[in-house]
């Protein structure tokens, strides 16, 4: 294939979980994709060995005190080198960048997709929290500049893939599947005892800690509900949320004749990571496949939104709008954050999540700026509650 003819792709934290993903399937598909941006926040060794082995035409590191080395180095290999936050929003306009893979952790992700999708760049979606926070904004903006927003989380890859060829037949509802994480089944009692160790332990999923934390929280599957519902123009009584402790059935969407269709196979972020950049085609893999046999049973069950009320404040935000799943994200960041630091508790998570949402001001219309001051805002509310 021509180089022309090959898929450019800014990869947007390229030395986390799902960027390092996407780089393997870059890998394995030379012929037809090419890494055309990679970016890190301060993993300057691996941005470093990353560049020298797909040779972008640009890297982007966040943090600038390590600009110096990477240029060094990059440099004699006619690799740009740019550095700081807003040399994010710039790389994804190059004229020469396909797609975006927005593969950053939290509000982080929000300014450079707008960037992106300003200058008419298709996204493939890995930050659930630009959609958490300012869903209506960007699907607006997506639909204005005739974007595509390809998901690359495995629940919406899922709803997706089931939505082929069914585009023009209305949805009744979706059913959003979750691990249920570590804790599933535990009660409140065992969990105001619970280690950052053992909630860093995924049964299914080798993810970030960000990610892992929520899932374990369940505060992810209350993220997704909000991602689903902006990219997939749903309303909050067309989500549910089953537990399903295999992983293996990825979501479900049910149309309106009561027909049932699910995506299957067995839990590997690859596989959607590569449909979103290759989408509408599916590409032969070597990645394992489901077997029946070694799964004699798949299990269902009803969350239990009482013992992780992580997963009722998502659906409390969705239901209210405006800037409180902005809100219920910020809290949700430092609540993390804090979590890692051993500053909070487990079950204080909520807590700091519920006080936020209960004490920041609502702002029912926010414009972008709002959005901005709403994150500011809550970041530090959420810090005086944890200190
Ligand atoms: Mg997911």
């Amino acid at each position: 294939m021509e180089d022309s003819a090959k898929k450019h792709i800014a990869i947007l934290g390229s030395t986390g979980s799902i960027g390092t993903q996407a780089l393997e399937v870059i890998a394995a598909n030379p012929d037809r994709f090419q890494a055309e941006v990679l970016t890190a926040q301060n993993s300057a060794d691996l941005l470093i060995k990353q560049a020298l082995e797909f040779k972008p035409n640009a890297v982007v590191i966040g943090n600038e005190d390590l600009y110096d080395q990477i240029f060094e180095t990059l440099d004699p290999h006619d690799i740009k080198v740019y550095a700081g936050v807003n040399a994010l929003s710039s790389v994804v306009q190059m004229d020469t960048v396909d797609l975006v893979l927005t593969a950053l952790v939290g509000y982080a992700g929000l300014t450079p997709t707008i960037k992106a999708i300003e200058s008419g760049k298709d996204i493939a979606l890995a930050n659930k929290e630009t959609l958490v926070v300012a869903g209506g904004l960007i699907t607006g903006l997506a639909s204005e500049k005739g974007v595509n927003i390809y998901p690359v989380d495995s629940e919406h890859s899922a709803i997706f893939q089931c939505l082929v060829g069914e585009f023009h037949n209305p949805i009744e509802k979706i059913i959003l599947t979750a691990s249920g994480g570590p804790f599933r089944g535990r009660d409140r009692q065992f969990l105001t005892t619970v280690k950052k160790e053992q909630a860093l332990k995924h049964p299914n999923w080798d993810m970030g800690a960000k990610i892992t934390i929520d899932s374990a929280s369940m505060m992810n599957k209350g993220l997704e509900v909000i991602e689903a519902k902006w990219l997939f123009g749903l309303s909050l009584e067309q989500i549910e949320v089953i537990v399903h402790p295999q992983s293996i059935v990825h979501s479900l969407v049910q149309f309106e004749d009561g027909s049932m269709k699910a995506q299957m196979g067995l839990p590997d972020m690859k596989l959607p990571i590569q449909f979103a950049m290759t989408y509408p085609e599916r590409i032969k893999t070597d990645f394992p496949r489901f077997d029946f046999m070694n799964y004699p049973s798949l299990t269902f069950e009803k969350p239990d939104m009482e013992t992780f009320r992580n997963l009722s404040l998502a659906f409390e935000a969705m239901k209210q709008g405006g800037n409180m799943p902005c809100i219920l994200n910020a809290a949700n960041e430092i609540a993390v954050s804090g979590f890692l630091r051993d500053q909070v508790g487990f079950l204080g998570m909520s807590d700091v999540v519920e006080q936020c949402m209960q004490q920041i001001s609502f702002l029912k219309k926010p414009t972008y700026e709002d959005y901005v001051l709403t994150d500011k805002e809550t970041r530090q509310k959420a810090l005086e509650l944890i200190s």
